[in-house]
C-alpha cells in the first residue's frame, strides 16, 4: 500500500462544515433536528438520524482515509456488519471466512436461520480465492484475522470476487487505515469495530463501513437511515478526536508489539508466538506486500490452558479485558471470552487454541511490558517444575 494520505489533516484545513466561528475542533452538533426554511422546502440537515453535520465530518474523515467514495458511522462494529449484510437478499450467497470475529459469525448464523441468507463458511486465507467466491453476493473475511493474525491475498480475492460479481468486505478492524487500505487492493467495502484502534482509548463503541462506489454508498445510507443505528454526536466528535493521533498511536504500539512478540519467541519455553512481524509467521512475506505494518496484537500459546489462565492472571501491566486497540494493555484468553460468542454449529472450525493468550499493547514502555510477561512466565514455569526458582 502507498503511504499518501495517511496524514490527511482533519481541521479548518480540511473545510469543517459550516461553522461560523471557524473553531479548530468541530462542532458537536447535539440536536436532533434542523429547523426547515418552509413546510416543503427541506434544508441540507432536517433529522439526525438521517444526517448530522458532526457525524457528516467524521463520515467524510474515514472515507478519505480508506480512499472510499463514502462512509457510514454506526453504534457499534456489529452494526456495521448488520448493514453491510442487509445488503444481501433472502435467498442469496455469502461466503464467509471460517476465523471471523465471534460477534459476526453469532450475527450470520441468525441471517441464515431467520432471513433465508445463505451463508458458507470456508477458508479465505488458504483456500483458493476462485472457487470459493464462486455464486456468492457478498465475500466477508478479515485482515488481518484475529487471533492467529493470518492475512488474505486481499488484490486475488477482490479479482476472484469482480469475476463472480460478488462484492468483498474487508473487516480491517485489525489494522485501521494507517496501516492498509483494501480498496488499494480492490475490496467494494471496508468495515471497522471502530471501537478498537480508531477510538484507541477503550472509551466507546462505534463502527465504519466504507464504499469504493457511489451505488454502494448509496444502498448503504438507505440502510443506516432506515435501521437507524448510527453513531450519536457526542461519540462522533470523540471518535474524530481520537483518530487525529491514531498514526502516532498505532506506530508506537506496533513497534512496541514487535518487540514483545521478538522477546517472547526468544524465550525458547512457549509452544508459538503468532504476529506477522515475525519471519516464522505463515503470512509475514504476503502481509508486508500489502500493509505498512502487523498491527498491535500479538498472541502466544504456552502449551497449557491452565498456564495460560494463570499467567494472565498473573500479569501486572496488562488489564484481563476483551478488545484490543487501546493505548492501554490488555491480556485475554480468547476461548475464554471474545470467542465464547462463537456458534456451537461452528465451533469445530473457529475457535483458537484453548491455551492461546492474547496481548493488545498500549503505549507503555516495552522494557517494562517484557519484564512483567518474564516475571509471569518465569513464576508460572517454576510452579510447574520446569525451571529452576527465581
Ligand atoms: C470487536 C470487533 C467487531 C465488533 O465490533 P463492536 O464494536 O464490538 O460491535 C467486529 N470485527 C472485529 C474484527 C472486531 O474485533
Amino acid at each position: 500500500m502507498t503511504a499518501v494520505g495517511r496524514h490527511t489533516a482533519l481541521g479548518l484545513a480540511a473545510g469543517l462544515r459550516g461553522d461560523p466561528w471557524r473553531a479548530s475542533s468541530p462542532p458537536i452538533y447535539q440536536t436532533a433536528t434542523f429547523e426547515q426554511e418552509s413546510a416543503s422546502g427541506f434544508g441540507e440537515f432536517d433529522y439526525a438520524r438521517s444526517g448530522n453535520p458532526t457525524r457528516e465530518t467524521l463520515e467524510r474523515h474515514c472515507a478519505r482515509l480508506e480512499g472510499a467514495h463514502a462512509a457510514c458511522a454506526f453504534a457499534s462494529g456489529v452494526a456495521a456488519m448488520t448493514a453491510v449484510a442487509r445488503l444481501v437478499r433472502s435467498g442469496e450467497r455469502i461466503v464467509a471466512h471460517t476465523g471471523l470475529y465471534g460477534g459476526t459469525q453469532r450475527l450470520l448464523a441468525r441471517l441464515a436461520d431467520e432471513r433465508g441468507v445463505e451463508v458458507v463458511w470456508t477458508d479465505l486465507v488458504d483456500g483458493d480465492p476462485a472457487s470459493a467466491v464462486c455464486g456468492a453476493r457478498l465475500v466477508l473475511v478479515e485482515s488481518l484475522t484475529n487471533p492467529l493474525w493470518r492475512a488474505p491475498d486481499l488484490r486475488a480475492l477482490a479479482r476472484a470476487c469482480d469475476a463472480a460479481g460478488a462484492w468483498l468486505a474487508v473487516d480491517s478492524t485489525a489494522m485501521s487505515p494507517w496501516l492498509q487500505r483494501p480498496t488499494e487492493f480492490g475490496a467494494h467495502l471496508v468495515v471497522h469495530s471502530a471501537t478498537k484502534l480508531l477510538a484507541g482509548h477503550a472509551d466507546l463503541t462505534a463502527g465504519i463501513v466504507a464504499a469504493r462506489d457511489a451505488a454502494l454508498a448509496e444502498r448503504l445510507a438507505f440502510i443506516q437511515n432506515s435501521e437507524g443505528a448510527v453513531l450519536p454526536p457526542f461519540d462522533s466528535w470523540l471518535l474524530l478526536r481520537s483518530m487525529r493521533t491514531l498514526g502516532v498511536r498505532v506506530a508506537r504500539q506496533q513497534a512496541t508489539a514487535a518487540e514483545v512478540a521478538r522477546a517472547l519467541a526468544a524465550r525458547g519455553d512457549l509452544v508459538a508466538v503468532h504476529h506477522p512481524s515475525l519471519a516464522t509467521h505463515p503470512d509475514h512475506a504476503r502481509h508486508a506486500a500489502q500493509s505498512l505494518g502487523a498491527g498491535v496484537v500479538l498472541s502466544f500459546e504456552t502449551g497449557d490452558e491452565s498456564r495460560s489462565l494463570a499467567l494472565v492472571e498473573r500479569l501486572e501491566r496488562f488489564a484481563i479485558a476483551v478488545s484490543f486497540g487501546s493505548v492501554d494493555s490488555t491480556a485475554s484468553v480468547p476461548c475464554r471470552m471474545s470467542h465464547a460468542s462463537v456458534p456451537a454449529s461452528l465451533r469445530h472450525v473457529a475457535m483458537p487454541p484453548r491455551d492461546l493468550v492474547r496481548l493488545s499493547i498500549g503505549l507503555e514502555d516495552a522494557a517494562d511490558l517484557i519484564a512483567d510477561l518474564e516475571e509471569a512466565l518465569g513464576v508460572e514455569a517454576w510452579r510447574r517444575g520446569s525451571a529452576s526458582r527465581p
